[in-house]
């Protein structure tokens, strides 16, 4: 059954982020069913999923709450078009975001994934400015080493030569700033004071270019597909004044921050900042259904409610706004409320580094570093192919662990237990043994 299904797989499904060739060697896990960290394969092994599956799972597979929520709805409305129509899930988790977010984000636009708001949070922005006159305002930054998702438009703001180069031709050319990631500092300089610098380069390149920017856009706190590059929130401060002070967009990408990863619901709280466009997506369903949304402001919103219908955002997909998925994301909601997540977290993120102790002192660890419940730490190995050794390794210890080159990095579902936590430092620092 297993052997078959893996052949099938291979012959019939092109899988993301894959050169399918490495799977003549490198054998694909067919997962039979998930229960809390774990998955579980048609053989017996299970594996502690230490990434919440691509960063979108926040209180385990098969949650039976969230689980009863979509039964719920399946037995009411399962999707309605959302142009000229509404629905009960779309409304309440409106309302919710709005108050949670309560810095006069209080309007909500949804597309289906990530990039899809990336997409939207530049089109929105660049006919904002249209809608005001400012036509020559169509460029965007970003930061040095940003990921904002693979759609050609997500594509121009992101900086990862591996993902773009290939679709240059396409791709319209934007410039980045450079990146606060502290690991970055001269020594002796503080990430604190390596944040300002980074944002006086900021200012330097507003300066000269702000007559052409629509938006910057940012990761909040941490930059994911960096490598978990984390940073100082002062910086985020820093260029809210900017921006601000030279009329451009500040768009939040909190698609893997967003829902309490870093240690608040939004990152932005951290620097104590409101954006011109917040993004959410991967964990706003729990990590169940394919759901993004654009929260953005009263002012953006007006310069769009006209009787002019080309000066309407027209933007739409089919699921815009999916009743399941709302649905998935009220439910996630409910869970933050009902269980004071965010507290819990803080208690769980403490016990983890005590734990993790052995990790961080590990002669061939660098840059163990923290932020809510994210984790991550560069490993000296001889190995070239460090990452493929350590995922494969992983697997033999029970744990799915996906370093991004020599960055391990564990972002695990909320639900993971002390038991858990024990059983995932321990057996990662074996794992480092064998590679160094
Ligand atoms: C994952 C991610 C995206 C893209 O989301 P998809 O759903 O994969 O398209 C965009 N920005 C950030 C910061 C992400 O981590």
């Amino acid at each position: 059954m297993n052997e078959n299904l893996l052949n099938r797989s291979l012959s019939a499904v092109w899988h993301p982020c894959t050169q399918m060739k490495r799977h003549e060697t490198l054998p694909l896990i067919a997962i039979a069913r998930g229960q809390g960290v774990w998955l579980h394969d048609f053989d017996g092994n299970r594996y502690l999923d230490t990434v919440s599956s691509w960063w979108v799972n926040l209180f385990g597979h098969c949650n039976p709450r969230i689980n009863a929520a979509l039964t719920d709805q399946l037995g009411k409305l399962e999707h309605v078009m959302l142009a000229g129509f509404t629905h009960e899930p779309v409304v309440l988790l409106s309302e919710r975001l709005r108050e949670l977010a309560h810095a006069g984000l209080g309007h909500c636009f949804y597309g289906s994934d990530g990039a899809s708001a990336t997409e939207i949070a530049l089109k929105m922005s660049a006919h904002y400015w249209r809608n005001n006159g400012q036509l020559q305002k169509s460029q965007f930054i970003s930061l040095q080493n940003s990921y904002h998702g693979e759609t050609l438009g997500a594509l121009s703001v992101t900086d990862v030569a591996l993902f773009r180069d290939a679709y240059g031709a396409l791709i319209k050319q934007n410039a980045t700033v450079p990146c606060p990631d502290w690991r970055e500092a001269e020594a002796g300089e503080s990430a604190e004071d390596f944040a300002l610098r980074c944002a006086a380069a900021l200012e330097q390149h507003l300066q000269q270019h702000h007559q052409h920017l629509a938006a910057f856009i940012v990761e909040p706190l941490i930059q994911g597909a960096a490598g978990m590059a984390m940073y100082h929130p002062v910086y985020l401060k820093r260029a809210r004044e900017l921006c601000s002070q030279y009329g451009v967009h500040l768009i939040a990408d909190e698609i893997a921050v967003g829902m309490g990863r870093t240690g608040t619901l939004f990152a932005c709280e951290q620097a104590n900042i409101s954006p011109d466009f917040l993004l959410l997506s991967k964990g706003i369903t729990g990590g169940y259904l394919p759901l993004s949304i654009v929260m953005t402001t009263e002012l953006i919103y007006q310069a769009f409610y006209a009787d002019d219908t080309a000066r309407g955002f027209l933007h739409s997909h089919s699921y815009t706004g999916n009743p399941l998925a709302c649905r998935a994301a009220l439910a996630t909601l409910d869970i933050f409320a009902q269980d004071d997540v965010l507290n819990a977290n803080r208690i769980k993120a403490a016990f983890f580094n005590r734990i993790a102790q052995p990790l961080r002192e590990h002669p061939k660890v660098r840059n163990f570093r923290n932020t809510g419940m994210v984790w991550a730490f560069e490993v000296d190995s001889p190995h070239a192919d460090f990452a493929q050794r350590c995922f494969s390794l992983g697997l033999q210890h029970e744990l799915l662990l996906r370093p991004m080159g020599n960055t391990v990095y564990f972002m695990p579902p909320y639900i993971i237990s002390e038991e858990e936590i024990q059983m995932l430092v321990t057996r990662t620092l074996s794992i480092i043994e064998a590679l160094s």
